[in-house]
């Protein structure tokens, strides 16, 4: 690593990551209290997982898979707003179930499509599906959710293989809160998320956070990992550490599983080729769920990019796997970083906290982050 590349080698905040933590860190630490960062990120561009960019045919595509901005939270989509124009984002997701298309998450029309019957209100479907639960005394993992709140045809026809694909582990091995993720929904919102503060950033989301990082105080180095550098680089304030805690400790108690996934572009000679924005595929193919982003991006073109998400075990770590062995995994390595705050050095956002956080939770998770370090080192 030639170190004379970097301007700063005293930055107040060396910061390691440049996805959405990193970025809103050394925004609020510039503009708040006039503090330096220097991010170094490993890969050759910032945004992390949201990045996007503009392919051969003029099409915003999203390299790590489609991103839908929602905040649960006014307070976090103003911040946000400050860097950005929006578009609105009404995600609509569909499954191919043996040849049709179905609403997801499921819904009254997926109910009565699926079972071929009419309901003149949400507790005659109510009543339906309740005949065909499964009870069970204990919620013990995501086949158990499932079965318990829509019963075994639904279960086995939108939710098992399409778990089994996806993770390459039964739902039987996996918490419930990773199914719990889906709404189940008795009427016929055919959004994919309940928030309602649903949008696009306008010119997409590398530009969101390079709006977000134009400050003199924040210098970014790319294609450069914390490993490299850290001998080097001694900050006068603190540490944040966005990567993954297993990496850090050098796997000291084993390695932390990932779920990783391989994206296919291609591009049609089209406007549109399906009907909506994600089309999942729990039965068929060896793909997850086809994904065309132009709906959401709004982008006029005759031509449009669909990508196939191929899920794997080895790769760029994108989803922590949420089983007892993970979760006692990083208890342990929970332990060494909250001992290590004492050494300045923090740890914020997905991969770091090993948790399944959408981009709103990670931001607000970032500006309380620096909150306490505006009150630590005031
Ligand atoms: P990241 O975005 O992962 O950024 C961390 C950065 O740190 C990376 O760029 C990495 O290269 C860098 N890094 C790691 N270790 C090192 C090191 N040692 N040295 C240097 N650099 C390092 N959220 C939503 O809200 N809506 C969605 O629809 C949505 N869809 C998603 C789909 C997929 C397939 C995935 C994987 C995630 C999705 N998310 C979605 C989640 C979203 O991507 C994350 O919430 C967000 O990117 C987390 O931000 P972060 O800063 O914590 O981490
Ligand atoms: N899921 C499913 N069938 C679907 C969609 C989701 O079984 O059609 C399950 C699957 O286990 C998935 C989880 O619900 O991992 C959460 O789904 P979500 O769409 O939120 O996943 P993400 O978009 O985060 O990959």
């Amino acid at each position: 690593m030639k170190l004379k590349k970097i301007k700063n080698k005293n930055p107040d905040l060396l910061i390691v990551g440049a996805g959405p933590v990193g970025c809103v860190i050394a925004e609020r630490a510039a503009k708040i209290k006039k503090w330096s960062s220097l991010i170094v990120e490993k890969r050759n561009h910032i945004a992390g997982n949201c990045y996007d960019e503009i392919n051969k045919k003029g099409l915003r595509i999203h390299k790590y898979g489609p991103h839908y901005m929602r905040f649960k939270k006014k307070r976090i989509f103003n911040y946000v707003s400050k860097f950005t124009k929006w578009i609105k984002g009404n995600y609509i997701v569909k499954s191919y179930v043996k040849g049709q298309l179905y609403p997801i998450p499921i819904n009254l029309n997926t109910i009565e499509k699926f079972f071929n019957k009419k309901f003149q209100n949400k507790n005659q479907a109510r009543k339906f599906i309740e005949t065909l639960k499964i009870k069970k005394k204990k919620i013990k993992n995501s086949e158990d959710y499932i079965l318990s709140k829509l019963g075994k045809e639904i279960y086995e026809n939108f939710y098992k293989n399409y778990t089994i694909k996806q993770w390459g582990i039964h739902p039987r091995n996996l918490n419930k809160s990773v199914v719990g993720r889906l709404p189940i929904r008795f009427n016929r919102n055919p959004y994919y998320v309940n928030q309602k503060l649903k949008v696009m950033p306008k010119k997409g989301y590398t530009n969101l956070f390079k709006n977000m990082t134009k400050d003199k105080k924040i210098e970014i180095l790319l294609d450069t990992s914390y490993e490299k550098i850290k001998k080097n680089i001694k900050p006068n304030l603190a540490t944040i550490y966005t990567g993954p805690p297993d990496v850090f400790f050098n796997f000291k108690y084993g390695r932390l599983d990932w779920r990783s996934l391989d994206f296919k572009f291609k591009t049609y000679k089209k406007e549109k080729v399906q009907e909506c924005v994600q089309i999942n595929f729990p039965n068929e193919n060896k793909f997850t769920r086809k994904v065309e982003i132009k709906h959401v991006t709004k982008q006029k073109s005759k031509f449009s990019t669909i990508s196939y998400e191929f899920p794997k075990s080895k790769g760029d770590p994108y989803y922590p796997i949420n089983n007892k062995k993970n979760t006692n995994l990083f208890k342990k390595y929970k332990k060494l970083i909250g001992k290590l705050e004492k050494e300045n050095i923090y740890f914020e956002g997905r991969l770091a906290s090993y948790r399944y956080l959408n981009m709103d939770e990670v931001i607000e998770a970032a500006l309380n982050l620096f909150k306490r370090l505006k009150i630590k080192y005031g």
